[in-house]
Formats: C-alpha cells, structure tokens, sequence
C-alpha cells in the first residue's frame, strides 16, 4: 500500500509534468474507479473535459488536482486516492495499455503528447471531482496535516497527543490528529524513539513527543529520497515495493531478526488486523499504572 512519501512523489511529479496542460479527452475503462463521482463515468468525463489543471495538491493520502475555474467562483478539483494498488502514470499516447489500466486524461498544451494514467489492479483507490474543491476539497477537510506539511502545527500535535489517553500508535494512526502515517512509518518511527505502540499518550513527556515526531519526519524523509529516484523518467510510479522497503526498514516485518541497535530478537504482535513490530528490550511495553493505595 503506498505511504505518505511515496504519494508525495505523485504528487511532485504531477507537479511537474502536468500542471499546466489541459484535459482534452477521458477514457474510463472501467466504472469502479469513479464510483466516487456521483454522475457516473458519463459525467466524470464530461465535468474534466477542456478544463486546465493549475496545480498538484496533496492532504495525508488524498491527491487533488486544482482545476482552473470556469468563472469567478472557486474552480474544482480532480480528486485522486491511490488505495491498495493504484498509480498514475504519465505515458505517451501510444504506450502500450497497462495490464489494470482504468482511465485514461488525455493531456494537450504544456504537456502535449502525453496522458495520464491511472492503473489500479485492485481498485481500491479512485478519482472523482469535488465540486468548489480547488482549495480544500470539502471532503477531506477534517483530514489533519502531514508532518511533511511546511504548515503542520507540532505544538498543537504534542498537545493533543498528551490529551490522549489511546497508546501513542493509535494516535499515529488517527487521521484527525496527524495525516499521512501509515503502519510501517509508525513502528519505525518508534523504534527508533524507542518507544512502545502502546504507550499512552499522557504519560509522554512533551519531549519524548516532540522527539518521536523528529523520528516520524526523518523516517519520512529517508523514503522520499528514496522513493524520488523513480521519478526521472517521465514515469510517475507508486507501488509498495519501492526501494525503501527493501533496505532502511528497522522494525517493520523484521519478527525474530535481531534488533539493529541491541541484538535482541523482534517480536510481532497483532494490532487493528495487521502487525506491529518492536524491540521488547528497546521499546518495553508499558506497565499499568499502579493503583494507588492510599490517598495522596
Ligand atoms: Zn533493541
């Protein structure tokens, strides 16, 4: 499943190869993918048609392609979220079809003799067009920033974790709180804070959070350097196999394998049906608080 920084790649590379052009056709191959539209693959084509993409927006995992307004009102905004399997590719027109291609945005004007793809096999993900959404889509506006955000504000994220009493992996997770992480960034981000996932949130001190949000960012930004070399050549790729995973993971997948920085074997343990991965030496898993026995 694509993470945060592998999405900010798409959206990077968006950036630069088709903001500016314009829509001058749409294909859609198979109607799941703009089931989120609600006039269907008919109007989904039709709302895009002849409309100039003025920027690539990006809030956690939802991608939005700002669309040059029609009048003075707020323009719309092509929605993009890459769910499980998805990608979009930007292909000359005569590329061959990808084996799950499912739309096609036929590009004219600065990119000129190309087209956008997107490729989803499980379909999981999707595109649709938010009405007014240009700025904000409406539909994501309760999503939080991402640490990558220039605007994300780190005060206020150390005050709503101490507020919590969830264990901070949970809190890493809610997408009110903080966009964008996903389950493998979480536990390699705390390991290397060596903290435990399920440690409250008020019991950390606003150092140790602003510490692992330190961790988080550099997890964060390792795999985007990474994940950026895919980029050079006119493809826009994502997939959850990008190289990232391969070589700089510490925690994650790594059950038994010794723990880099203590040797002792990693465990795994289930966690909202999937896995979570730890040091037991590095990151102990937390005591209950005592009960006290007498008053203060
Ligand atoms: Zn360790």
């Amino acid at each position: 499943m694509p993470e945060l920084p592998e999405v900010e790649v798409v959206r990077a590379g968006l950036e630069r190869y088709v903001v500016g052009a314009t829509i001058s056709a749409v294909q859609v191959l198979h109607p799941r993918p703009v089931r989120r539209h609600p006039t269907g693959s008919t109007g989904f084509a039709a709302s895009l048609a002849g409309r100039r993409i003025a920027g690539a927006r990006r809030r956690g995992k939802y991608l939005w392609l700002p669309l040059a307004p029609l009048d003075t009102g707020p323009g719309d905004a092509l929605m993009a979220h890459l769910g499980m399997s998805g990608q979009l590719l930007v292909q000359r027109p005569d590329a061959p079809y990808e084996r799950h291609l499912r739309v096609r945005l036929v590009l004219e004007g600065s990119a000129q003799g190309r087209e956008l793809r997107f490729v989803d096999q499980r379909m999981f993900g999707g595109l649709w067009v938010s009405p007014g959404g240009a700025e904000l889509p409406a539909e994501i506006g309760h999503i939080a920033r991402d640490p990558l955000d220039p605007l994300f504000d780190a005060a206020e994220f150390v005050r709503r974790v101490r507020r919590s009493s969830s264990g901070i992996k949970r809190i890493l997770l809610t997408q009110t709180v903080v966009s964008g992480i996903g389950n493998i960034y979480a536990d390699e981000a705390l390991w290397r804070a060596r903290l435990h996932g399920e440690r409250p949130g008020n019991r950390l001190t606003p150092t140790q959070v602003r510490e692992l949000l330190d961790h988080v960012r550099d997890v964060m930004t390792d795999a985007l350097a990474q994940g950026g070399t895919s980029f050079d050549a006119l493809y826009v790729n994502v997939n959850g196999e990008s190289g990232y995973f391969d070589r700089s993971l510490h925690a994650y997948g790594r059950e038994d394998e010794p723990c880099e920085r203590c040797g002792t074997p990693m465990r795994r343990v289930p966690f909202m049906n999937r896995s979570s991965y730890f040091c037991p030496r590095c990151q102990p898993v937390p005591r209950r608080r005592a009960r006290r026995t007498a008053p203060d």
